[in-house]
């Protein structure tokens, strides 16, 4: 009996095509779970210096074109419309079908309630740091946007500077000694923008970043209410057992910068360079970012390392408010401080 045999016959110009069939086939494939023409419908909420930069970005062109469409603005405060964006109210942002996405800039202490209610109305997240003023309530939130399965960002500009791609090269690969990160600053009213280790949480994940996971040995507040005046200054601790001092001075007339003073066994790191760039764009990289989320474009490893990060910051933040509360309720010859 014979055999029928069958035999697939290719045109010789489908071979030469077919290194371009493979990757539109690779792409098609690895992006399958998206759709190139989505795109997200935008809600900013709180127009302050933030607020503004966020509309400014939402309303630049992009290239690539971006996915995402500014549909309006929430205020407390009737300001009617912003270059052409209008102000809808709170719980039209939560209810529109339009609203996919909800940009969180205002004031720190209303973030954990707007992030609750969007991420409940099943809207996707962007919250510019610090997302809340608590690790349970941070927790919280994270396992709510898990089990919505809509994507929680918080915004981590200082990790997007010149000054800080300065310091991740200059610390790579060197042995820390000892070191001490001191920021000055105009005040921030507690009221508005929470206890300072989380207002001022940027620092906090400058050192996690650069030197790894830390521990909180001691912390102690200096607060002179009439004047405006904080110094927080936080004894940490590396993996390797190194000091860390992280000191945060608020008050009117001090000047924004930072003073480093980091020891290696190779020597002495002191000074950052003033950016060259400005830092210009950063609230829009930090965008391209939460960009890539909505799309599926950020590995889960990725995604688990950064959760594990703001975490950990937000973490420390809690233990310091702890160690901070706890000196000032025994007063500075309490003796209990660093027992929390
Ligand atoms: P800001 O004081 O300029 O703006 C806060 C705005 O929020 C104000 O317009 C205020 O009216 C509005 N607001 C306050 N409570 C509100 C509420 N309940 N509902 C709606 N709007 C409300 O402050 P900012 O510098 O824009 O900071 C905003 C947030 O961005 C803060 O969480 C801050 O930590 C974060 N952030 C700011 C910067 C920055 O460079 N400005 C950098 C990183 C993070």
């Amino acid at each position: 009996m014979l055999k029928k045999s069958t035999s697939i016959s290719i045109h010789p110009r489908t071979v030469s095509l077919l290194p371009c069939i493979m990757i539109f086939w690779f792409c098609s494939f690895h992006s399958a779970s998206v759709d190139p023409e989505r795109m997200f419908g935008v809600v900013v909420v709180g127009v302050g210096r933030a607020g503004s930069v966020r509309i400014r970005d939402l309303q630049s062109p992009q290239l690539p074109p971006s996915p995402l469409k500014l549909i309006g603005f929430v205020s407390r405060r009737e300001l009617g419309n912003i270059n052409e964006v209008k102000q809808i109210s709170l719980q039209d942002a939560l209810s529109s079908t339009e609203v996919d996405v909800a940009y969180i800039c205002s004031e720190n202490v209303s973030h954990e309630e707007y992030v609750r209610q969007f991420l409940s109305a099943g809207k996707h997240v962007l919250v510019e740091y610090p997302m809340t003023l608590s690790l349970a309530s941070a927790q919280e939130l994270w396992k709510m946007a898990e089990e919505k399965g809509k994507i929680l960002h918080e915004e981590h500009i200082e990790l997007l500077t010149e000054e800080f791609a300065f310091l991740k090269n200059e610390v790579a690969g060197k042995k820390l000694l000892k070191g001490t990160l001191h920021f000055t600053g105009g005040p921030l009213e507690k009221e508005r923008f929470g206890f300072l280790a989380f207002s001022s949480i940027a620092r906090l994940s400058w050192l996690v970043s650069l030197f790894g996971e830390l521990a909180v040995i001691s912390a102690t507040m200096e607060e002179q209410e009439e004047n405006k005046y904080l110094k927080m200054t936080v004894n940490l601790e590396t993996v390797n057992k190194r000091p860390l001092t992280w000191i945060e001075e608020r008050g009117p007339g001090l000047k924004r910068e930072r003073h480093i003073n980091f020891l290696f066994e190779s020597g002495l790191l002191e000074s950052i360079p003033p950016p060259t760039q400005g830092n210009k764009n950063i609230f829009l990289k930090d965008q391209d970012i939460f960009v890539k989320k909505l799309l599926g474009q950020m590995s889960t490893e990725d995604l688990a390392k950064e959760k594990k990060h703001i975490l950990h910051c937000v973490r420390i933040a809690d233990e310091i408010q702890k160690y901070c509360q706890h000196s000032k309720k025994d007063g500075p010859l309490g003796g209990t401080e660093g027992t929390v």
